[in-house]
């Protein structure tokens, strides 16, 4: 391959479509689908046929390091030292004062795995804290505590191949057709293959998806675990399960048992908004298939009971001996493209490296001797929203902020904004000026971007990828571990003197040997020479591993699956208050991607939806007066936004939806769909739940 040519993964989902990225004599840039990559053979969606345009457009860049010494005073330029010394200078005398947990990192699903071996390793490890977490809380965490309840570790079983050998997909909470475009096109060649391949789709709005489905099950939003356990529960009424797989391989349970058998199929249907005839129709599917596979994203996870969604799910697999064979399999989409990436390297508040487990003394030793620090602290640390809700109490004084705009993207966004204006000090490492958060820093710090640096990410099935620079970064800026190794100096810390980020990865893939996740037969090297591998890849000549558990034994102690089942069916739904009779559910558009900060600059993506829209059945816009593309104001208990409504008979009465990418910069604040959200989380996962709100609306 020509030195102005690279091969690449693609920056944005978690499909993580292979890139080839060229420069030619100009310095312009194209990008086209890497016909060799397993994710995506040569395909790309419109986000990623873009990409290019973006690197390019660097009229958004942040080109130098920029530092205020008050709050009222403008940002001002500095050079990297006087940045980074300062950074070092008051990290250290807040962490005199206070502690250690009086600082946090919040980093992204979008750092490379480097990066996030470093930041969590910063911090675990040298500045005794456990406060760092990541913006994939808001994505993936409910999944990675149901694989890990389940399974007995966050492990993703499947891989794409599945997709064609499944003769019955059941999709969950996710429009894969808009939000993982590759992977859909996989399954509607599989489907045009075998036209007798079953598609169940569980979702309130009618959306694209559902236009290549056998069955469409419309539910009322929050009902998804009912609707598990209805469908579970006639699986069992017509013998459809699989008690062989049952007995050998899964943990006995009564409770779950006796949850099935107490199931009223009627009134769960009633519940739930569909059919009965609905829910028999895909235990039928699931029953009688051959190969049953599932797929779900942020539908099930950004709830109050993400994790039991997940599990409930989960358990249809278990039910059915669906797991580790052909075409089966629970198969999670990950929002992020190193969403996966991050979960390894364990750069979450309540994880550790390599699938180490935070509350196991044991593990934190071996993670402690390999750092060669003296312990890693047992008390998890602040997950994303509760770093804000103790920057606004006063308990966290520092956060530094990677690649990520929690000002737009965080639940009750406004609750958000003020805790940052309280935080006594807030680093902001970006690329883009366009960020919302980067008003509220006090040091701004340029980074690189995608095609300006070098690192690994791991996509949705499991799959390592090695991305290469193909042009330097603009101004100043320099990748983001060069910065964090450089702040880790300053702090006189010395386990971070790397000759290149290729020793990162070695280090880390070193901390894997032995473990399921073991890719200690990765390097940057083999990645560049022989593509990419699904892990684990325990030795140099290993070819990777595309299933799990095929031979059933899960990562347990008992080596047996378990049943997720601590929710009971009879639990009462939420109750609208009078004022605000609907429930709102936000999420992605097919062309932009989080907070627009990169796609929002490309015109013909802007051109798919160029503005938000509420999305509101008809017949309830007539019950409030409201006619198609009238202004209205949407408010909840914390705050509102001021949008046009769009009609859209594909909703479900009842149920309004709103696009979260929208922020100040590129809108205004109130068009911010999380000014409605609230803090409401998953127990165990911590998740917030964008997917259900009580909203009213009104003509503005
Ligand atoms: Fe990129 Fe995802 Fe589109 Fe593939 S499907 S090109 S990874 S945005």
């Amino acid at each position: 391959m020509a030195l102005n040519q690279v091969k690449t993964t693609c920056s944005y989902c978690g499909v993580g479509c292979g890139i080839i990225a060229t420069r030619d004599g100009q310095d312009r840039l194209t990008v086209e689908g890497d016909p060799d990559h397993p994710a995506n053979r040569g395909q790309l969606c419109s986000k990623g046929r873009n990409l290019n345009y973006v690197v390019q457009d660097r009229s958004d860049r942040l080109l130098y390091p920029q530092a205020r010494l008050h709050r009222h005073h403008p940002l001002q330029r500095v050079s990297w030292d006087q940045a980074l010394d300062r950074a070092a200078a008051v990290f250290r005398s807040i962490m005199e004062e206070h502690g250690p947990d009086s600082v946090a990192f919040y980093i992204s699903g979008q750092c490379l795995t480097e990066e996030y071996y470093l930041v969590n390793k910063l911090t675990k490890g040298y500045l005794g804290t456990n406060n760092i977490d990541t913006n994939s809380r808001l994505c993936m965490s409910s999944t990675v505590v149901a694989y890990t309840k389940a399974l007995g570790e966050d492990v993703v079983p499947g891989t794409y191949e599945d997709i064609d050998h499944t003769d019955c997909l059941f999709v969950a909470g996710a429009n894969p057709a808009w939000c993982h475009p590759i992977i859909w096109r996989r399954v509607e060649a599989r489907k045009a293959a075998h036209p007798s391949m079953k598609i169940i789709v569980v979702d309130p709005r009618r959306t694209d998806t559902c236009a290549l489905a056998d069955l469409h099950l419309q539910i009322n939003p929050g009902t998804d675990v009912l609707l598990y356990h209805a469908i579970a529960r006639r699986l069992y009424d017509t013998d459809r399960l699989d008690l062989g797989f049952i007995r050998d391989h899964t943990e006995a349970d009564e409770n779950y048992l006796r949850i099935l058998k107490s199931l009223h199929l009627r009134s769960a249907a009633k519940t739930c908004g569909v059919s009965l005839d609905d829910i028999k129709t895909a235990a039928n599917y699931i029953g009688d298939a051959r190969a049953f596979m599932s797929m779900w994203a942020m539908g099930l996870n950004q709830s109050r009971v993400g994790v039991e969604k997940n599990g409930a799910l989960i358990n249809l697999h278990l039910l059915t001996g669906q797991i580790g064979k052909p075409g089966s399999g629970p198969f999670s989409l990950t929002g992020q493209p190193n969403a996966m990436g991050g979960r390894e390297v364990g750069g979450m508040a309540s994880l550790l490296a390599a699938h180490r487990v935070l509350a196991n003394k044991s593990d934190r030793e071996e993670v402690a001797r390999f750092w060669g620090v003296d312990r890693i602290p047992a008390e998890p640390g602040l997950t994303a929203t509760q770093m804000f809700d103790a920057l606004e109490s006063g308990k966290l004084k520092a956060i530094w902020i990677i690649c990520t705009n929690p000002s737009v993207s965080l639940p009750n966004a406004n609750h958000a904004d003020s805790a940052l204006r309280k935080a006594k000090f807030v680093v902001v490492q970006d690329i883009s000026h366009r960020s919302d958060t980067a008003d509220y820093a006090d040091l701004l710090l340029p980074a690189a971007g995608w095609l300006e640096k070098t690192g690994t990410m791991t996509n949705s099935d499991r799959r390592v990828s090695y991305l290469q620079p193909l042009v330097p970064p603009p101004g100043e800026a320099r990748p983001d571990a060069d910065i964090i190794c450089d702040f880790a100096r300053r702090m006189g810390y010395s386990g971070f003197d790397y000759r290149d980020v290729s020793e990162v990865y070695d280090e880390y893939v070193r901390m894997t040997a032995g473990t399921h996740i073991d890719v200690s037969g990765l390097s940057h090297d083999r990645l560049r020479r022989e593509g990419t591998f699904q892990w684990p890849v325990p030795s140099p000549v290993h070819p990777g591993t595309p299933r799990l558990f095929t031979d059933h034994r899960f990562y347990t102690p008992s080596g047996r699956a378990r049943f997720l089942s601590t929710i009971s069916h009879n639990e009462k739904p939420p109750v609208a208050p009078p004022d605000r009779p609907y429930i709102l559910t936000t999420g992605r558009i097919r062309d932009q991607w989080h907070t627009m900060t990169r796609t929002g600059k490309v015109a013909r993506l802007r051109r798919h939806m160029d503005v938000p829209c509420l999305d509101i059945h008809p017949l309830d816009a007539a019950a409030e007066k409201l006619e198609d593309n009238q202004l209205a104001v949407v408010h909840a208990g914390n705050g509102e936004v001021r949008v046009r409504i769009r009609y859209q008979t594909t909703l479900k009465r009842g149920v309004v939806f709103l696009p979260m990418h929208w922020g100040k910069t590129l809108g205004s604040s109130l068009t911010r769909a999380n000014n409605l959200t609230d803090d409401t989380l998953d127990p165990y996962s911590k998740q917030p739940n964008f997917k259900f709100g009580f909203v009213g609306v009104k003509a503005y």
